[in-house]
């Protein structure tokens, strides 16, 4: 591939399905993937011979289950001790661990070995292939990418999104918040049109996460107010009442419980989320599932009101969430000028009910592509990072807040804030602290994220020390804890005692549960590994197309009736038994070596080749008598 300076892409890192997009000739190109498709399923199938990652590894998920992993955005930057985690696990057809540190790992069978992969190193593979989508689309090596994770995603997820990009080689020139790129995509073509500032609400509901933003959008200048949502809020949720609802009712009518058999639950629950896509356009829709279970068919209807009720809670708390983004951002709801729709799950009529009643229905925004706003706004961004973008491009400033707030613990477990939720980022805060003791010659600082006053309510980001502190009366020796939050939302905490160049670091990296410097290079040299040996097999797959396309063409070419007229019978099943034999290895050797596809090739070829020529000088003969 030819080495060339070429724009970041801007990729949306979805929970079911992931989107890439570039900036071009001055507008954004949504990028196909190899299946003509604009968005690619975040899934990743293991297989004794290979890896499937997007729309291979979904359609290898019927059959083969517990090898195929999705939905790993529920998973990341999270302990496996948390709850939204088990909750999730018990559903899931794969298997997750809990690794020493409390970190979750999905196992797998590949090539007959067991395996297991941090979240991290799974979305690095669905990244990967959205990279090489891009480069298949662009001819060249990409490098650069915008990233986008949901607003209301923590440090922590941030952090091993980031990861993930490290993983799949690429340089994350920035982490973007969703809602924002949404806004980005609606308000980029209208930046002249608005006179006046407009307060644009993103409702963003996907397959997983759950995120509001309400955004100022004046000229090119995008200034997120507030931000609120939740990161295990999603169309998987909707599926899972769906899935246990069914399941009960298959339990009632037959006695069985399908809940231990992966593939009876995979096919059921795929009916379930086919059946939710449908009630946004219908009232009542079938789930039907041929041989469930036990050799017995499942049928059933579902209706648009019971499907409602099944999820009331659930819709009902995205309201709550919406009105608690208007109350941090201090703006009415009668302020807002636009509601713009973003995320699958966004077309959920209930939803759409509920918000319209809220807010005002007129004020919807639903011609806004709902897949694929996020990626488009995701290669501005990108475009306007790599300096590649127009003048409107040019033009852009972003401004994003810290979703949850970040202190220190004091006294008895107080939660002290530092930078108050809905800060906007950048920033940089210094707190002043102090000793509790008489002659405390250390002192210990627990940083956490979250809005609890208690802080062990809180999630603990990590800890740091302070020591050396001379002998002084409690309350005198004066220690600065400094917060920075970078552009991408993630946080550096340092502390230094006055006057003695004393300091103290954060060190997230390796007390909690995020992955350490040297577990990343091992896992990027492991998917160059991986991605080699995907390249290898993909030469063997081709290769045997070759043999198989040839030979099947050849099997068709013996039996055309105008052949009788060029070679004589014993030659026609010479070669007929050749290209025969050539079919039945075939069947019988999945994934030959490239040498032996070639070389068989080659023999068939040496052998057929006679024939073709005879067939097409005899069509040239037609074409002139023609
Ligand atoms: P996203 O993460 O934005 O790609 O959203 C994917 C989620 O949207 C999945 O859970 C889908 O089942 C859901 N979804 C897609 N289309 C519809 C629809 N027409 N009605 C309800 N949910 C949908």
């Amino acid at each position: 591939m030819v080495q060339k300076v070429v724009p970041a892409i801007g990729i949306d890192l979805g929970t079911t399905y992931s989107c890439v997009a570039v900036w071009e000739h001055d507008h954004v190109e949504i990028i196909t993937n190899d299946q003509g498709n604009r968005t690619t399923p975040s899934y990743v199938s293991f297989t004794m011979e290979e890896r499937f990652v997007g729309e291979s590894a979904f359609n290898n998920a019927a059959m083969d289950p517990i090898n195929t992993i999705y939905g790993v955005k529920r998973l990341i930057g999270r302990c496996f001790s948390d709850t939204s985690v088990k909750e999730d696990i018990n559903l899931w057809p794969f298997s997750v661990v809990a690794d020493a540190n409390d970190r979750p790992k999905v196992v797998v069978n590949y090539k007959g070995e067991e395996k297991q992969f941090f979240p991290e190193e799974i979305s690095s593979m669905v990244l990967m292939k959205m990279k090489q989508i891009a480069e298949t689309y662009l001819g060249y090596t990409v490098k650069d990418a915008v990233v986008t994770v949901p607003a209301y995603f923590n440090d922590s997820q941030r952090r091993a999104t980031k990861d993930a990009g490290v993983i799949a080689g690429l340089n994350v020139k920035r982490i973007m918040d969703e809602p924002t790129a949404a806004a980005l995509a609606y308000g980029f073509h209208k930046i002249k049109d608005y006179s006046k500032p407009q307060n644009v609400f993103v409702f963003d509901l996907g397959g997983g996460t759950f995120d509001v933003s309400l955004v100022n959008v004046c000229g090119g200048h995008f200034e997120v107010k507030a931000t609120a949502g939740d990161t295990h809020l999603g169309g998987e949720d909707f599926d899972n009442r769906i899935l246990n609802y069914f399941v009960e009712e298959f339990k009632r009518k037959h006695k069985k419980d399908i809940k231990g058999n992966a593939r009876a639950l995979w096919r059921l629950r795929s009916a379930c989320e086919r059946a939710k896509r449908s009630l946004s356009t219908t009232t009542i829709t079938t789930v039907q599932v041929d041989c469930l279970f036990d050799g017995i068919d499942f049928s059933s209807t579902l209706s648009r009101t019971r499907f409602d009720e099944l999820n009331k809670d659930l819709f009902t708390k995205c309201i709550e969430l919406t009105k608690q983004c208007f109350k941090d951002a201090k703006v009415d709801k009668n302020e807002i000028d636009i509601v713009i729709l973003v995320g699958g799950s966004s077309r959920i009529v209930k939803v759409q009910q509920l918000l319209g009643v809220y807010i005002g229905d007129k004020k919807l925004h639903r011609d806004i592509n709902q897949d694929e706003a996020v990626a488009y706004g995701a290669a501005i961004q990108a475009a306007k990072l790599s300096g590649q973008g127009d003048e409107l491009v040019n033009n852009v400033v972003l401004s994003d807040v810290t979703p949850l707030s970040l202190g220190v613990a004091v006294d008895v477990g107080v939660m002290r804030i530092a930078v108050p939720r809905n800060t906007p980022v950048p920033t940089t805060k210094v707190d002043c602290f102090s000793t509790r003791f008489d002659n405390q010659p250390s002192v210990l600082f627990e940083v956490y994220e979250g809005e609890r006053l208690q802080a062990s309510s809180n999630h603990l980001l990590g800890k740091f020390v302070i020591s050396g502190i001379s002998p002084a009366p409690r309350g005198v020796p004066k220690i600065d804890v400094c917060f920075e939050i970078d552009e991408d939302g993630i946080l550096n905490v340092s502390g230094t005692l006055r006057g003695s160049g004393e300091t103290g670091k954060l060190t997230i990296t390796n007390e909690e549960s995020w992955l350490r410097k040297e577990e990343i290079d091992k896992m990027i040299k492991e998917a160059e590994k991986y991605k080699a040996e995907d390249e290898k097999h993909l030469l063997k797959v081709n290769a045997r197309r070759k043999l198989d396309d040839y030979a099947y063409e050849m099997s068709k070419t013996i039996r055309k009736p105008e052949l009788l007229s060029l070679i004589s019978d014993s030659e026609r099943k010479k070669i007929e038994d050749r290209v025969y034999e050539a079919i039945s290895w075939l069947e019988l050797n999945e994934v030959p070596t490239v040498e032996v596809s070639k070389s068989k090739l080659r023999v068939l070829k040496e052998i057929c080749e006679p024939l073709v020529t005879k067939m097409n000088s005899r069509n040239q003969v037609d074409v002139v008598e023609l």
